[in-house]
């Protein structure tokens, strides 16, 4: 049996950057992942797009206060794909109040015209007149990011060990972790970051559950012409007219990225794009573009994993010394995952929230597996 100061539950974007955060901080770390290769499931089917003008406020600070790391690393974590949030005459006064609001926190983002939509994406149709523009949003290069955190855990002697789904958590004077490989690991704190299978796992330590709602969310990478040159376009998406996302698409290797920004509800598994959602993808794609979208090169999908008020959940259970909750990352969970990692080691060694981010605004209540937003409808998002 090994005997570390935390184990960390999943190897996706969530565990390894919280491992690694802890594991600086001097814990002895253990991160246990089920699958035979890390980042199988949500993370390594993402849009692996860095958006400041995306999500609720919670979202969008921890958002910008992930930037310096992924400015600074030493490679490149990013480059840039600006972002288009895109509609019709009547979507501009909403346009218009999101750029003034957006701007509190990316002070580049604008508003947009017909012509000006147009020099960025020649497709658009001429009823698209309106749009908020975020020109320094980026692509992610996800695998890289993910990499930078296995390395930093394992260069202060973090322990990585696949292929070891958990199958029991005891709590005794320890938590006492099993796997289906038979392993045992023990150790006084628990990190879950199992994603989609976040309330599973709690059930399995007899812990209350976040009412986490896995949402399945559709990609399909279509052909265009190959007279079009879009690897400069941005990631575009299209106004449903409700705040919320109608589709949107982006540059892929092999055409263009397109989503019917779809959130069907779904048990935590191995997702797949079903034929109804890739239909809506191109419809949506159709609607908004002169692009035709025939032929489909490849399709996947991914569970965005929320509760009801769309903010992550990290904070320590009530019911479970020492049990750490680190799910709910919805569509979000790359993009803030290094102010994320942050706020949950500063909670699990100093028992509280990183200054600069206590100052930019996050609450230890915002985040807090008590509170009164688990519940309840899922609020209105993208
Ligand atoms: C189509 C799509 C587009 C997206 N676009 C973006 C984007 O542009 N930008 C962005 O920032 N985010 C985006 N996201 C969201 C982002 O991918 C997620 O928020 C993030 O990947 C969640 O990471 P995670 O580590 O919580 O979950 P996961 O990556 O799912 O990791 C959880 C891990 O826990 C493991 N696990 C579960 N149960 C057990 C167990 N019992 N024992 C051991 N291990 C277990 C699983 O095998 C899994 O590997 C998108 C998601 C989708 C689906």
């Amino acid at each position: 049996m090994t005997q570390p100061d935390a184990i960390v539950i999943g190897g996706g974007i969530a565990g390894v950057s919280i491992a690694a955060e802890l594991a600086e901080r001097g814990l002895a770390v253990t991160l246990l992942e089920a699958e035979p290769t890390l980042a199988f499931h949500t993370t390594g089917r993402s849009a692996a797009q860095y958006l400041v003008n995306y999500g609720n406020t919670v979202v969008r600070v921890l958002t910008r206060a992930s930037r310096e790391f992924f400015e600074s690393g030493d490679e490149p974590l990013w480059s840039s794909r600006p972002f288009l949030r895109a509609g019709r005459a009547d979507h501009e006064a909403t346009l218009r109040a999101d750029v003034a609001e957006g701007q509190k926190l990316s002070p580049a983002t604008e508003f947009l015209d017909g012509p000006s939509i147009r020099e960025l994406m020649p497709v658009m149709r001429e009823d698209v007149v309106a749009a908020l523009h975020e020109p320094d949003a980026m692509e992610l290069d996800v695998a890289a990011i993910h990499q930078t955190f296995v390395r930093r855990l394992r260069a202060v002697g973090g322990e990585i060990r696949s292929s070891e789904r958990i199958i029991s958590v005891d709590h005794g004077a320890h938590w006492t972790v099993t796997t289906d490989a038979g392993t045992t690991v023990e150790a006084p704190i628990v990190v879950n970051a199992a994603g989609a299978w976040g309330d599973q796992v709690a059930q399995l330590a007899d812990i209350a559950p976040c009412l986490l709602r896995p949402l399945r969310r559709t990609v399909a990478v279509v052909a265009i012409p190959s007279d079009i040159d879009a690897r400069r376009w941005p990631l575009a998406g299209f106004e449903r007219g409700d705040g919320v996302m109608d589709a949107y698409c982006k540059p892929e290797p092999g055409g263009l990225l397109v989503s019917p920004a779809d959130e069907t509800p779904s048990e935590p598994c191995d997702a797949r794009a079903e034929e109804i959602d890739v239909a809506l993808a191109l419809e949506g794609l159709r609607k908004w573009t002169t692009l035709e979208g025939r032929h489909v090169r490849t399709t996947w999908a991914g569970l965005r994993s929320f509760v009801a008020d769309r903010n992550p959940v990290v904070g320590f259970a009530p019911d479970g010394p020492g049990f750490f909750w680190a799910i709910g990352q919805g569509g979000y969970g790359i993009q803030m995952s290094p102010g994320l990692a942050r706020v949950a080691a500063g909670l699990v060694v100093d028992g509280e929230i990183p200054i600069d981010l206590a100052d930019a605004g996050i609450t230890e209540a915002d985040l807090s597996p008590t509170r009164p937003g688990l519940a309840g409808e899922l609020t209105p998002g993208h």
